[in-house]
C-alpha cells in the first residue's frame, strides 16, 4: 500500500498541472509538449473529435462556439443564478439548463455536463502522469478553490470518477500551496496564501509547525480572477474602437474572440514590459465596405488603473481573513503568491504593502498547488504520518427554520472533518414526515444562501405534536463535502440521506459517463496525436488557400495588407514543412498561427461579402 502512487492534480480555470511524489520529493510532470501546465480547454472539432489541452487552445480562435474554456466558473453551479447569466452573455459557447437545474454545455449539438468537461481535462492529466510513471494511475488528490461550496466540490469529485480516477481527497488550493512550501522544512510560521488564478480568488491563513498544517481561516470569491482583468482590457479596446468608428466589436463573436486573445496576451506582456502594442488587422468592416484595423498602445500604468478596484476587492477579502484568523495584521510571517495573476507587478506591490512584507519568492505560482496535492496524496497512502493537514470549511452550514431564517449548525472556518447534531420535533399532531432544507452561506435569510438540497424524513410515528423526536446529524468530511444522517430517537432507526443531485448529475448519469470515457481512453492511448493535429492543420490550410485569392484582392492595396498576406504565406509554409517532417512539436507551434490566420481571413471575407 505504501508504494502506491497517488497523483496530485491542480484543476485550474485556465491551466491544469499534475505532480507526483518521487523519492520523497514532489515532481511536476510535463506533458507531451514538454510544458508543465496544460490549458484547461476542451473542444469538439468539425470532425467530431474531442480535443483537450494545447490542441484545443490552438484551434479556439477558429472554432469559438465549440471550444470550452473557464468551465471551472460553471462547475457545480445552478442554472438560475446571476453568475451563470453573466457567463451566458460573455462566453462564446452555448449554455443550456440541465435536467437537475444545473448548467450544461452544447458543443456541435451534443450536450455535455460541466463535470464531464472537467473529467476530460482530468483524464488528460492522468494520461500525462501515466506516461511518466509507465503505469495506470488510479488514485488522485484534486485541488479546488478554498471557497468552493459543497455542490462545486461534489461536482469535482464526480468529474474525477468519470475520468477513471479514485479521488481519495479533495483539498483546498491555498492549503496545498502551503503544504508544498512547508514540506520537509523545520519551520514554525504563520503563512498567508494569496491565490489569484484565471477565475477564482482565495486567501488562507495557516499555522505551520512540526509537520502540522493548520488552516486558521479562509475566504475568497469564486468569481474573481484573471478573466476579469482581461475583460477590462477588452472593454478598453472596444470602447476606444467604438469611439473612433462607431462600431461595437463586442457584438461580433469572431471579433470578440480575437479581442479576448490579445487582451490576455497584452496583460501578460505588461508584467514584463511597460508598454505593449496591440494590432488586430481586419477586425471588422465599416458600413462603407472599408476594412478596419484595431491598433492601440497599452501601458502598464493604464492597465493598473483599470484593474485597481479588482485588486482592492482581493485585499478586502484578505482583511476579513486576518480578522477571522484572530491574529494581528503583522502576525503573518510569510506571504505566498499563487496563481498566474500574481505575476502582475502592481498586484505584488499592493499585496506587499497590505501585509507589510515582501512575498516569498521560493514558490512557483503555477506548480506549487499540484505539488502540494501530490504531497497530501503520498501522505494519505503512507504508513509514516509525517504530514497532518487540518483544514476548515469556508462556509457555514445550516438549515431553514420558521420564518425563512437560516439556523447555523456548523460555523464557517470550523476545522474539518466535523459534525453537528440537531433534534427536530414534529410541529403538528399526527405529523408523519419532516422536510429539512439545507443551506450553505452566511446570510441570515436562508434563501440568500446556497441551497444544498432538501430531504424528507418519512415514516414517523403518529403522535401529538412535539412528541416525536428525530436527531439529524450534519457532517462535513475532510473533502469539505456534506452528508446528513437522521435517527428516530424513540426507535433508534437510522436513515442516511444524501443531499440530492448537488453536483447536477445522478448516479446513473455518472455510471454512463464512466463507461463512455473508458472508450475514449483506449482511443487516446493508441497514440493518435500527430494524426489529430495533422487533420486539424490540413483543414485550416485548405481554408486559407481557398480564401487567398479573395483576401489578396481585398487587402493587398495597403502596406498593412501586403505584410499580412506575406506573413500568412510564411505560416502556411511552416505548417506544410512540419507535416512533411512529421514533426509534432513544430506542427503544434504553427497551429496557433494558422488559427489566427484563418480567423483573420474569415473576418476580411465575411465583412466584405456582408
Ligand atoms: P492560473 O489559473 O493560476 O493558471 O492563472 C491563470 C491566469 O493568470 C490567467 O488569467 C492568465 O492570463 C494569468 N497570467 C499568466 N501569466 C501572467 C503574467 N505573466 N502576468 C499577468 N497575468 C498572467
Amino acid at each position: 500500500m505504501g508504494s502506491e502512487k497517488v497523483i496530485g492534480i491542480d484543476l485550474g480555470t485556465t491551466n491544469s498541472c499534475v505532480a507526483v511524489v518521487e523519492d520523497g520529493r514532489p515532481v511536476v510532470v510535463p506533458n507531451r509538449g514538454g510544458y508543465k501546465t496544460t490549458p484547461s480547454m476542451v473542444a469538439i472539432a468539425d470532425s467530431g473529435k474531442r480535443l483537450v489541452g494545447h490542441i484545443a487552445k490552438r484551434q479556439a480562435v477558429t472554432n469559438p462556439t465549440n471550444t470550452v474554456f473557464a468551465s471551472k466558473r460553471l462547475i457545480g453551479r445552478k442554472w438560475n443564478t446571476p453568475v451563470v447569466r453573466s457567463c451566458q452573455e460573455s462566453l462564446p459557447y452555448k449554455l443550456v439548463e440541465g435536467p437537475h437545474g444545473d448548467v450544461r454545455i452544447v458543443l456541435h449539438g451534443k450536450v455535455f455536463s460541466v463535470p464531464e468537461i472537467a473529467a476530460f481535462i482530468l483524464q488528460e492529466t492522468k494520461i500525462i502522469a501515466d506516461g511518466h510513471l509507465g503505469d495506470d494511475v488510479k488514485k488522485a488528490v484534486v485541488t479546488v478553490p478554498a471557497y468552493f461550496n459543497d455542490g462545486q466540490r461534489q461536482a469535482t469529485k464526480d468529474a474525477g470518477r468519470v475520468a477513471g480516477l479514485d479521488v481519495i481527497r479533495i483539498i483546498n488550493e491555498p492549503t496545498a500551496a502551503a503544504l508544498a512550501y512547508g514540506f520537509g522544512r523545520d519551520i514554525e510560521r504563520t503563512v498567508a496564501v494569496y491565490d489569484l488564478g484565471g477565475g477564482t480568488f482565495d486567501v488562507s491563513i495557516l499555522e505551520i509547525g512540526g509537520g502540522v498544517f493548520e488552516v486558521l481561516s479562509t475566504a475568497g470569491d469564486t468569481f474573481l480572477g484573471g478573466e476579469d482583468f482581461d475583460h477590462r482590457i477588452i472593454d478598453w479596446l472596444a470602447d476606444g474602437f467604438q469611439h473612433q468608428h462607431g462600431i461595437d466589436l463586442r457584438r461580433d463573436r469572431m471579433a470578440l474572440q480575437r479581442l479576448k486573445d490579445v487582451a490576455e496576451k497584452a496583460k501578460c506582456e505588461l508584467s514584463a514590459v511597460r508598454e505593449t502594442e496591440i494590432n488586430l488587422p481586419f477586425i471588422i468592416t465599416s458600413g462603407h465596405d472599408e476594412a478596419l484595423h484595431l491598433q492601440a498602445s497599452l501601458t502598464r500604468e493604464t492597465l493598473e488603473e483599470m484593474a485597481s478596484d479588482l485588486i482592492d476587492r482581493t485585499l478586502e477579502i484578505c482583511a476579513r481573513t486576518i480578522q477571522d484568523a484572530e491574529i494581528e495584521g503583522d502576525g503573518v510571517d510569510d506571504v505566498l503568491l499563487v496563481g498566474g495573476m500574481t505575476r502582475m507587478p502592481a498586484l505584488q506591490r499592493r499585496v506587499a504593502e497590505f501585509f507589510g512584507l515582501e512575498p516569498s519568492k521560493g514558490v512557483h505560482p503555477d506548480e506549487v498547488v499540484a505539488m502540494g496535492a501530490s504531497i497530501q496524496g503520498a501522505a494519505l497512502v503512507s504508513d509514516k504520518k509525517d504530514v497532518l493537514l487540518l483544514d476548515v470549511t469556508p462556509h457555514s452550514l445550516g438549515i431553514m427554520i420558521v420564518g425563512g431564517y437560516f439556523h447555523t449548525l456548523i460555523e464557517q472556518n470550523s476545522t474539518v472533518p466535523t459534525s453537528k447534531s440537531h433534534v427536530f420535533t414534529t410541529v403538528k399532531d399526527d405529523q408523519t414526515s419532516v422536510k429539512i432544507l439545507v443551506f450553505q452561506g452566511e446570510h441570515e435569510r436562508a434563501e440568500q444562501n446556497e441551497m444544498l438540497g432538501e430531504f424528507l424524513l418519512t415514516g414517523l410515528r403518529r403522535a401529538p405534536k412535539g412528541e416525536v423526536e428525530v436527531e439529524v446529524t450534519f457532517q462535513i468530511s475532510a473533502d469539505g463535502i456534506v452528508s446528513v444522517k437522521a435517527k428516530d430517537l424513540e426507535t433508534g432507526l437510522e436513515q442516511s440521506i444524501t443531499v440530492t443531485a448537488t453536483s447536477g448529475l445522478t448516479e446513473d448519469e455518472i455510471v454512463q459517463m464512466v463507461e463512455d470515457s473508458q472508450e475514449y481512453m483506449v482511443e487516446l492511448q493508441a497514440g493518435r496525436e500527430f494524426e489529430q493535429q495533422r487533420h486539424e492543420a490540413e483543414r485550416m490550410l485548405a481554408e486559407i488557400e481557398g480564401l487567398f485569392p479573395e483576401v489578396t484582392e481585398i487587402i493587398s492595396g495597403s502596406s498593412f495588407g501586403h505584410d499580412a498576406v506575406k506573413k500568412a504565406r510564411g505560416v502556411c509554409e511552416r505548417a506544410r514543412r512540419a507535416i512533411a517532417k512529421k514533426d509534432l512539436t513544430e506542427l503544434e507551434e504553427t497551429a496557433e498561427a494558422l488559427g489566427r490566420t484563418v480567423n483573420m481571413f474569415r473576418g476580411v471575407v465575411a465583412k466584405t461579402r456582408a
